[in-house]
């Protein structure tokens, strides 16, 4: 007889006479992105409670372990860390209101819209994914936000606007790649671009651009000149 078979060879599965066991209580649920299995899915908080066991029974508590998530779907305990990350659903909608914010504090920026920057902003805010946004609708915000903000003309990028920005793109920066986030501030130069070269006003509003979405201020430079320059 082999070590550690039976009689008939067949495996044996060793008694532990001592072993923890958590018992799990569900303490919240909600929406994440699952890393394991790669997508939005449904989660369970969890605290446990972990007790020795003797023979499998369980006898004497051993404390308060967790809290964990739990995916719905592929069942893997994460760290709560994990839902810092954005569903796919949520961040979609972040990037979708970042292009929306970044194109109207330029057209704000650039005064009195010409046809064409609205073209250009209406067509780069539709891309990004409000399908029905139109030139008028960005003609009517950009007005609302210069009598909201009083000035915005003469004071650029006042404290108002840079504020709006860095809203709606200081909690997205951290998720996306560094092309993505060069990818926003372009979008935003070729709005500016579309009625002639940047003002000072555009570029110190693309400047707060890119400062919010943590883009070095050389980098800033260099996309600035290369979104003159289409490819
Ligand atoms: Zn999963």
């Amino acid at each position: 007889m082999l070590p550690g078979r039976g009689r008939n060879g067949r495996a044996v599965r060793p008694v532990r006479l001592l072993g923890t066991r958590t018992a799990w209580t569900t303490v919240g649920d909600g929406e994440f992105f699952c890393p394991g299995c790669g997508g939005d899915r449904n989660y369970q908080r969890l605290t446990g409670r972990r007790r020795f066991t003797f023979l499998s029974v369980p006898v004497v508590p051993r404390g308060e372990t967790g809290p964990v998530v739990e995916c719905a779907a592929c069942r893997h305990h994460f760290g709560t860390d994990v839902l810092d990350h954005p569903t796919t659903t949520r961040f979609s909608a972040m990037l979708r209101d970042a292009v929306h914010t970044v194109a109207l504090a330029v057209l704000a920026a650039g005064g009195t819209c010409s046809r064409t920057s609205l073209e250009t902003a209406a067509a780069t805010v539709r891309a990004a994914g409000f399908d029905d946004c139109t030139e008028d609708q960005l003609d009517a915000l950009v007005d609302a936000l210069a009598a909201d903000t009083g000035r915005v003309y003469d004071r650029p990028c006042g404290t108002g606007l840079a504020i709006e920005l860095h809203e709606a793109l200081d909690p997205l920066a951290p998720h996306l790649a560094p092309a993505g986030r060069e990818s926003i501030l372009l979008q935003g130069a070729r709005i500016a671009l579309a009625d002639g070269p940047y003002t000072p006003a555009e570029r110190d509003v693309l400047a707060t651009v890119g400062a919010a979405l943590t883009i070095c201020s050389d980098d800033v430079t260099r996309l600035l000149a290369a979104a003159r320059t289409p490819s």
